[in-house]
């Protein structure tokens, strides 16, 4: 059967690799990688490849995508904080959450023992990036007081996350809080917990500069397994692919026309006021994929004699020119994908996905 366009090619042998060198990487630091499984959209398959490179937490931030992975042999861990209303399906597809509200935790733990389970909470606490998380130490301290007196619950330990919200960057200063909490709910309410967990991908960022404090345990890690990048440094981490996820379009139109629109210019499809270089003529191709499928800023033609354009919901245009002359009407073109593009790519139904072994 002919293949279908367009398509996302996912290698998950590359996957796994880069697992397998993180979680390595990290062992001799003491610290285990929960493998974030969010970005595609819960596949199986990546998941799977992701357990393959030695991950045993497997986290996903929408109840339905956990529903997908209910078979994999791994621990399963939501990472956006619960809804109440769906407390029961928490505690039934999850093992562990990410919480920071006393309420739904103790709506977990209600639902939990009505399954004979004990859900494992991680308290969220927020040092300064001003997403999840409690950022009162004392407000902390208590709400750690509530949880322990639940029955269908168990504080597995503290967590965090940076670099999303307020774009602030993981540190020993701001990581400290976590330190001194634990110590003070530990000998507070003489109990010990597991798990510290340290931020995203992002946090790798101290790892590179040998600062990650030794008292971090775990870092929640999507983007750095699918792409082997750390962002806020914009950095690669060594021996890892950043091509697990290619796209690929099909043209749809080739021809040569004028490099700047003729006529009075006005907003285009999404509001703005493009501006655009006269170059000359061009050679032009339209690709079937736009911005309802992809994020164009966030993709690169494999072929560096390409450069995109822009484009609108159902197009993407590409500049030719300077490509060898072989591109035709019905040939594909590659992308090399990164974080936002594969979100979306991974997410829109109208994108086929095929995993290569
Ligand atoms: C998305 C997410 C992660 C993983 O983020 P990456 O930057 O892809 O590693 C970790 N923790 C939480 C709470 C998240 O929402």
């Amino acid at each position: 059967m002919a293949k279908k366009y367009p398509r996302i090619e996912v290698d998950l042998k590359k996957i796994t690799h880069n697992t397998k060198e993180m979680v390595r990487v990290f062992k001799e630091l003491g610290v285990e990688i929960a493998g974030i499984n969010k970005v595609t959209c819960g596949s199986v398959e990546v998941a799977n490849a992701l357990i393959e490179g030695g991950v045993k937490v497997i986290g996903e931030s929408r109840i339905e995508a956990l529903k997908k992975l209910k078979d994999i042999n791994a621990e399963k861990m939501l990472v956006r904080l619960p809804m109440i209303s769906n407390a029961a399906e928490v505690v039934k597809y999850a093992d562990i959450s990410l919480n920071s509200e006393i309420k739904t935790i103790r709506k977990l733990s209600e639902e939990a023992l009505k399954i004979g389970k004990k859900h494992k909470v991680v308290l969220m606490i927020d040092v300064g990036d001003l997403r999840e998380g409690i950022f009162d130490e004392e407000d902390a301290l208590k709400t750690a007081g509530h949880i322990i007196e639940l029955p269908g619950v168990e504080l597995d330990g503290l967590g965090t996350n940076l670099s999303c919200f307020g774009g602030i960057m993981p540190s020993e200063e701001n990581l400290e809080k976590l330190n001194r909490l634990k110590k003070r709910i530990e000998e507070k309410y003489n109990i010990k917990m597991n798990t510290v967990s340290g931020g995203n991908s992002s946090t790798t960022h101290l790892i590179q500069k040998d600062k990650l404090p030794k008292f971090v345990n775990q870092l929640r890690c999507g983007t750095l397994l699918m792409l082997g990048t750390v962002e806020v440094t914009e950095s690669r981490m060594d021996n890892t692919f950043i091509d697990a996820f290619i796209l690929k379009a099909e043209i749809i139109e080739l021809k040569k026309k004028p490099s700047k629109p003729i006529g009075t210019p006005n907003v285009d499809a999404f509001g703005n006021i493009p501006e655009f270089e006269d170059k000359g003529q061009m050679t032009r191709a339209i690709c079937a994929i736009g911005r309802q499928d992809v994020d164009l800023e966030w993709m690169k033609p494999v072929d560096s004699n390409i450069e995109i354009l822009g484009g609108s919901s159902d197009h993407a245009i590409v500049d030719l020119t300077h490509a060898d002359n072989k591109y035709d009407i019905g040939h594909i073109l590659e992308f090399e994908l990164n974080y936002v593009a594969i979100l979306r790519g991974m997410t829109s139904p109208f994108v086929y996905k095929e995993y290569v072994k």
